[in-house]
């Protein structure tokens, strides 16, 4: 298949005085809806992309929340939702914490849940949240609809940081929501245009690029990160190590903060660095971001393209 054209014009001629299909770029753009089509898709639904992951949280929270309405969120999902739930506070939009291994919470407008949470990587009971009588969103950046498609699993939304493994080279941030139902797909498509947190053209056509490899680089890191999760396991200075079974993305505990700072500025083809999902493997201590909301001796592990046979020597000298 010949690869998508990048069409960065913002705006495009009537046709005999009427809109055509594109009129003006933050309405929509071929080669976004080009990405939309490949990413609603892989999730069996409507997609909608963003200016980045967090656009995506808010774009939800604004147009189909109001004053009053409370979201019940993950416990232990991405700090940033909390963050950013916390920031919409000051509009009278509440939030709960909720354990989503369980039942969601009753009397709530939004069930947020986190498919695996990062970095806690624990999977929510999708039976439980789907009986709920709220709109269910599910945040699948860390599985991708190559582990985990909620919309199948009784999801209205599903929410992508496609900045992650869906673009998956570091280089590109953009984020992406995909609706099961035409209605909320319609409203946040215009909540969209009036509040303009757009992708850019060329971003989407990272974002293409990336999809037209993401099988074989989800696999890859699936299979390094289980020969990792293996050895972290038998390693004497690692307690806990969190792993949901499939993906790139692990977290273990190692003693404490300077014990994890040793860890994570003692690798060298590790990074050390912040965000997943891309083609290198990082390492960070998540204290740094999120404070005593993880244990002090937390670290990150996202894992690369690299071989593994390379990244475990790495990472075993620096636990020496
Ligand atoms: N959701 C998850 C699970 C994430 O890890 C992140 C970013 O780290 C986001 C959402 C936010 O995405 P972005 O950085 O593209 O705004």
């Amino acid at each position: 298949m010949a690869a998508a054209p990048i069409d960065r014009s913002t705006s495009w001629p009537y046709e005999d005085g009427e809109p055509g299909p594109f009129t003006y770029t933050r309405f929509s753009n071929p080669t976004v809806a080009e990405a939309e089509r490949a990413l609603g898709a892989l999730d069996g639904g409507e997609a909608l992309l963003f200016a980045s992951g967090t656009a995506a949280s808010a774009a939800v929270a604004l147009a189909l929340l109001g004053p009053g309405q409370t979201v019940a969120l993950a416990e232990g999902a991405y700090y940033g939702s909390g963050v950013l739930l916390r920031e919409l506070e000051r509009w009278g939009l509440r939030h709960v914490e909720f354990d989503q291994t369980g039942t969601p919470p009753p009397g709530v407008d939004l069930v947020w849940l986190e498919a695996p949470s990062n970095p806690f990587l624990t999977m929510p009971d999708f039976e439980a949240a789907a009986a709920h009588p709220a709109h269910v969103l599910c945040d699948a950046t860390a599985a991708t609809p190559l582990h985990v498609r909620p919309l199948e699993k009784g999801c209205d939304i599903v929410l992508h940081s496609a900045t992650k493994f869906l673009a998956g080279h570091d280089d590109a941030l953009v984020g992406a929501l995909a609706f099961r139902d035409a209605i909320p797909a319609a409203r946040v498509r215009e909540f969209r245009s009036r509040t303009g947190a757009v992708a850019a053209p060329d971003v989407a056509w990272l974002l293409l690029r990336g999809l037209a490899t993401l099988e074989l680089r989800v696999a890859r890191q699936t299979e390094s990160a289980r020969t990792l999760v293996e050895r972290l396991r038998r390693h004497p200075s690692v307690e806990t190590v969190r792993y949901p079974g499939f993906g790139g993305l692990i977290s273990f505990d190692v003693a404490d903060a300077e014990v994890a700072r040793r860890v994570e500025t003692g690798t060298r083809l590790v990074a050390n660095m912040t965000s997943l999902g891309g083609v290198t493997t990082r390492i960070e201590a998540r204290a740094r971001w999120e404070g005593d909301r993880v244990p002090p001796g937390l670290l990150r592990l996202s894992v690369g393209l690299e071989d593994p046979d390379a990244l475990w020597p790495d990472l075993e000298q620096a636990l020496a």
